[in-house]
């Protein structure tokens, strides 16, 4: 767990699992000649990625800002991942029962499996904010993104989901905004404390190395909607010189959008406040 210290928010950035996915999918259309430099893939071509999720402590509570991947995955699944499983509560300042709000970005398995066991049990007291586009396309998957919203544990959210659409604040200070690109309802969440912007990215920026504009993964069912999507908050994340937390990089991690001389966009890393 790691520690970034606001003014008005302090942010605990948490462990919820490790897993692996194929780097092909994960890069699109960078060829493996490139990004198996930033990434170096297994034997199954398989690049190391984990899930981070945020703990937020605000003057009204606790919110959660994504769940993770967690726990009770079964053999197959975990060898198919290559999953380490980790409980994101385990140093965790508090306990689940008191997260007053869960936000997540979308409810693909390695976002918001935590949320509930594999028998199909709701592990919180909190509603959870989702777009309402996301809620209907995980209850009704498709033959191309069913395997993405384990059916048991995308059940267990029936009765705690808070439908929201488009844009809005969540919680005082706490935005969601609806970018589509990974998935219709892929949403990224926004922290403005008094004089900086912290963001959770979701898919948008899966990890630190697709910073660059064409760096959108093949698992994004709207690929194009993406690199717009991220053309427009790339814009915001420069000159708000937003904090940015990533999802998905094995190593925890939190930086800031620059423009390299040629034109690329990059994150450089931000350190925590203390862990
Ligand atoms: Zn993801």
């Amino acid at each position: 767990m790691r520690i970034f210290k606001g003014k008005r928010f302090t942010i605990y950035q948490l462990n919820s699992g490790k897993f692996a996915l194929d780097g092909g999918a994960m890069f699109g259309v960078v060829p493996k000649a490139l990004w198996s430099r930033l990434i170096p893939p297994d034997d199954l071509n398989r690049i190391p990625m984990a899930t981070h999720p945020l703990l937020v402590e605000t003057e009204k509570g606790w919110v959660l800002i994504e769940a993770g991947l967690g726990t009770g995955w079964d053999e197959k699944f975990k060898k198919i991942y290559d999953v380490t499983e980790e409980d994101p509560f385990a140093d965790a300042p508090v306990g689940r029962d008191e997260v007053a709000l869960v936000i997540q970005t979308h409810l693909h398995f390695d976002h918001a499996g935590e949320l509930a066991t594999p028998e199909g049990e709701f592990r919180y007291k909190a509603p959870v904010v989702v777009q309402a586009m996301e809620w209907a396309d995980a209850l009704y998957p498709h033959e191309r993104s069913r395997a993405s919203y384990p059916e048991r544990r995308i059940r267990a959210l029936e009765d705690h989901v808070r439908p929201v659409s488009g844009s809005g604040e969540v919680w005082p200070g706490i935005y969601v905004h609806r970018t589509g690109g990974h998935t219709r309802g892929h949403q990224i969440v926004v922290i403005r404390d008094e004089d900086r912007l912290f963001v959770f990215t979701g898919d948008l920026l899966p990890t630190r190395h697709h910073a660059p504009l064409p760096y959108v993964m093949a698992y994004d069912l709207f690929p194009e909607d993406m690199l717009f999507a991220r053309k427009y908050w790339y814009d915001l994340f420069l000159r708000e010189r937003a904090i940015l937390f990533t999802p998905h990089d094995r190593a925890p991690f939190a930086g800031e959008m620059y423009v390299d001389e040629k034109g690329k966009h990059r994150l450089r890393e931000i350190q925590p406040d203390g862990d």
